[in-house]
């Protein structure tokens, strides 16, 4: 098992790793049309560096005993993973973790959203309505 990456952070980085998971909570069950707007403009893949799964604390149902570590859930897993990351503070807050391994995924800029991007796949369709309503 790999050292908590956690451990190195300042109190206000844990803090703004667990505000981060919250944050993402809301916007996925809340702010459906972000989300959607954000994910339609992100590309790449997940590098399974398993950063994402050491936000503010390690999760339970990461596995480490192999190299590469895995979920144990998942398939079932929460929307807050399958989802991540959703935008650019995602990929910031995901760097606090694993700064020397970046993520596989880019995400654009809130300002060069494309306005007809496909929608990601894992995202209900009641969960991405019209770019339209998006609000800022
Ligand atoms: S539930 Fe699975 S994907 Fe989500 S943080 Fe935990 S180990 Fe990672």
């Amino acid at each position: 098992m790999s050292p908590d990456p956690n451990a190195n952070l300042s109190f206000s980085q844990k803090f703004r790793l667990l505000f981060g998971k919250a944050r993402r909570f809301y916007l996925i069950h809340f702010r459906p049309k972000y989300v959607e707007a954000k994910l339609s403009g992100r590309e790449g893949e997940c590098g399974r560096s398993g950063a994402c799964c050491k936000l503010g604390f390690v999760c339970p149902f990461f596995d480490e005993t192999t190299e590469v570590g895995f979920c144990i859930i998942h398939k079932t897993r929460p929307a807050n993973c399958r989802i991540f990351p959703i935008d650019e503070r995602d990929i910031a807050d995901r760097n606090l973790i694993a700064p020397n391994q970046p993520c596989g995924f880019t995400v654009q800029k809130s300002d060069t959203l494309s306005p007809t991007g496909a929608a990601f796949p894992e995202l209900k369709k009641e969960h991405a309505p019209a770019h339209s309503d998006l609000r800022s």
